[in-house]
């Protein structure tokens, strides 16, 4: 039995315990923290659109007319004619055949991934890959081959070893905790060469990137080369749940064999027409996309000012990677006191020993006011005692890697790591294979 207490005294130990903050009021760019004014520098409501007035209206509209819940299953109760509607909106918003609606972008990653991947399969997940696109991976019960983050090179090696066991490839478009843009022509090629499937979770691409904020598959050409484009309702379209862009067959396949589809809840009519809303803005006023990238640009420009290292970050999601997980929450601290909320991120949300502050910048952000907040938070380090300007050690990190038991913990039969010792938890490392000379 797991002892409950000892384990949450374990994780306050590591500096690794969570509670949460409450907000009063809608997730605009300022809010009231535990009943504190702060500036909103981690909300994935990258376009402001949760709070529009339109969006609001659309559920509210939609609750009177269809309800508030969807009743069941839709394989039991029926789809709505809200969900049509806004299925065939998104297929032609990402330029494909069909949409398939899922309860939220977890549910999505989990069933499209368990659904095209068996026992006796291998799937490619790149190391950085969102903790539901880990848990499809897990539940699709086929062998994981993790590669290291963004690295066709070693996919490519990975590939070759499977020889013919391989089924697909599953990646973040925009990666949500770096920023940085999975290297999808590439991809899209060794799926090609290779016979495989290839899945790209759009969760923080969609509305964010590309022309229209298509997203990241878009911005690189290959949107129709990708076999499943997941993307999320509940980030830069302001509502909730999630969709698979794919063909019709496809998705015929899914309808029958998604099982986050067929055994959960259809999403909620106001969630839809919210969403649908949110879709409307999008296309008629694109400048939002504009006005984030630029808001984005002025915001890292601001911090590389300070000195801060943004690993290549080139998105509307900023990392300030500190290393340590209390420093971090030090930092967060600092900052929250000056009006400024970044939330810390720590394992196993990220690998050990990246923890880091994770800003995520919004259209509906005034640049002079990201600009200030880039200096409280510089402030805020300095006090912590972390000078923006280090550059944390790679080898350090690369080390913490190699510790790392891979994949879901230490093999049958090995102790478990002491008590007290930094350990993922649940978090992937890449797969602990050498390299092709
Ligand atoms: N994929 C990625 C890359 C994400 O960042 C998230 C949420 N943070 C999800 C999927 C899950 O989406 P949802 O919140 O709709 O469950």
């Amino acid at each position: 039995m797991i002892e409950i207490e000892a384990r949450l005294a374990e994780l306050g130990a590591l500096g690794l315990g969570r509670r949460t903050r409450l907000v009063s009021g809608p997730q605009g760019p300022h809010v009231l923290l535990d009943g504190k004014p702060v500036l909103l520098l981690c909300s994935n409501n990258y376009l402001g659109l949760a709070d529009h007035p339109r969006v609001r209206e659309a559920a509210a509209d939609a609750a009177m007319r269809w309800g508030v819940g969807a009743g069941a299953s839709r394989l039991v109760s029926g789809t709505m004619t809200i969900h049509r509607r806004l299925e065939e909106r998104l297929a032609a918003f990402k330029g494909r055949e069909t949409a398939l609606l899922f309860g939220s972008g977890y549910l999505a990653n989990a069933g499209v991934i368990a659904a095209l991947a068996r026992p006796g399969d291998v799937v490619f997940s790149d190391q950085l890959n969102h903790a539901s696109i880990i848990d499809g991976c897990r539940l699709s019960r086929a062998e994981v081959f993790v590669y290291s983050h963004l690295d066709v090179e070693h996919l490519a090696w990975g590939i070759e070893q499977a020889r013919g066991r391989a089924a697909l490839i599953v990646t973040d478009g925009v990666f949500s905790m770096d920023g940085d843009v999975a290297p999808l022509p590439e991809l899209v090629e060794l799926a090609r060469r290779h016979n495989l499937r290839l899945i790209v979770d759009e969760a923080h691409g969609t509305g964010a990137l590309g022309p229209g904020g298509r997203g990241a598959a878009a911005a690189a050409g290959v949107e129709e080369e990708v076999d499943v484009i997941v993307g999320t309702l509940g980030k830069a379209l302001g509502s909730y749940g999630a969709f698979a862009a794919c063909d019709r067959q496809m998705a015929r396949y899914l309808v029958n064999a998604a099982r986050t589809f067929i055994f959960s809840t259809a999403l909620p009519p106001p969630a839809a027409a919210g969403a649908m809303a949110a879709l409307d803005l999008l296309e008629e006023r694109p400048h939002r996309v504009d006005r984030l990238a630029s808001n984005a640009a002025a915001m890292r420009a601001e911090l590389e000012h300070e000195g801060f290292d943004l690993r290549g970050a080139r998105t509307q999601i900023v990392p300030l990677v500190v290393g340590d997980a209390q420093l971090a929450m030090r930092i967060c601290e600092a900052a929250l006191a000056q009006g400024v909320f970044a939330q810390a991120i720590r394992p196993p949300t990220v690998p050990p020993m990246t923890s880091r502050l994770r800003l995520a910048v919004m259209a509906s952000h005034r640049e002079e006011e990201l600009r200030s907040a880039a200096r409280t938070i510089a402030q805020a380090a300095r006090a912590a005692g972390f000078e923006p300007r280090t550059r944390l050690d790679p080898g350090a990190e690369e080390s913490a890697w190699q510790l790392q038991p891979a994949q879901t913990g230490p093999a049958a039969g090995e102790p478990p790591p002491p008590r007290g010792a930094p350990r993922p938890f649940d978090h992937e490392a890449p797969a602990p294979i050498a390299r092709a000379a």
